[in-house]
């Protein structure tokens, strides 16, 4: 996608500070947008990117209440949305404690309810105001798709914010404003960090051979890249995709067929 699809317009961004957060920041300021909202609670990585924009950096929690709140006066006129923050958490349902499930909750679902909402308040009043049609993507992923076993409740979160996206767009597609969902598989991102299993591999065989052997299982072979999954966000965002929501964008290299 070149030129100025995004010309002039504002777009909100969480999880911006890293992985796919941060291409989707790059791409939207590469193709147009004149100003970006920032979230993220890393406020080293936000002062990290160097995008060629107005750029408002907001350091928060998703999964607070209040942060939506008074990020509300930001959030005026917002055309783009990507809600996209998220965090991995694994282990088995007959594993998990209750505290583990509800730390991934909370993030995952309870933070892109709480993100989804912010941002359609905020469409419906510019819609009103300038006729402008607004556009959201959330991130949600394969494991909200598939049954993976060892996921937790991310796979329960993620498909929950797949049907948040899809439950959304039918209440909001008479107003004019699209909201799709992306479910990558497998992106080389910071969140697989996280888990202990791929930490483990990492110090015995280094982090491009430990990524290596989880993508072989994969029909493409390799995990995808934050500015592959970018650029698929993009389109959705775009005008390109005027006649698409409610869909849930599987993007994972053929992973799940
Ligand atoms: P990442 O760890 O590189 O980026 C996630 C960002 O979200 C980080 O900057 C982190 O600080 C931020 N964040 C986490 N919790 C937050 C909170 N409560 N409030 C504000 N910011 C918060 O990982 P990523 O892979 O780029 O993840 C982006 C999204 O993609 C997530 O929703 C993730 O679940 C989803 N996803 C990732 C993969 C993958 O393989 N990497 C696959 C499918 C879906």
């Amino acid at each position: 996608m070149t030129g100025q699809t995004f010309g002039g317009r504002t777009a909100l961004v969480t999880g911006a500070a890293s992985g796919i957060g941060a291409a989707c920041a790059r791409w939207l300021a590469e193709n147009g947008c004149s100003r970006l909202v920032l979230v993220d609670r890393d406020a080293e990585g936000l002062d990290k990117l160097d995008l060629h924009c107005t750029v408002e950096n907001r350091v928060g929690d998703i999964a607070d209440e209040q942060f939506w709140d008074d990020l509300a006066p930001a959030l005026e006129g917002l055309d783009h949305a990507v809600l996209n923050a998220g965090i991995g958490v694994g282990g088995q349902i007959a594993d998990h404690s209750f505290e583990e499930w509800r730390r991934g909750m909370a993030v995952n679902l309870d933070g892109a309810f709480l993100s989804l909402r912010a941002v359609l308040r905020a469409m419906r009043e510019k819609e009103a105001s300038d006729g402008r049609r607004g556009s959201v993507v959330l991130t949600a992923s394969i494991t909200g798709v598939k049954a993976v076993p060892g996921i937790g409740s991310y796979g329960v979160a993620k498909a929950g914010v797949a049907h948040m996206a899809r439950i959304a767009a039918a209440e909001q597609t008479s107003q004019g404003i699209r909201i799709n969902a992306v479910a990558p598989g497998g992106v080389d991102t910071a969140i697989w960090d996280s888990s202990q299993d791929f930490r483990a591999g990492v110090a015995a065989h280094g982090r491009d051979a430990t990524l290596a052997a989880m993508a072989a299982t994969t029909p493409r072979g390799r995990f995808a890249t934050p500015d592959e999954i970018a650029g698929e966000i993009g389109f959705l965002l775009s005008d390109a995709a005027s006649n698409i929501t409610g869909a849930v964008l599987v993007t994972d290299g053929g992973y799940s067929l």
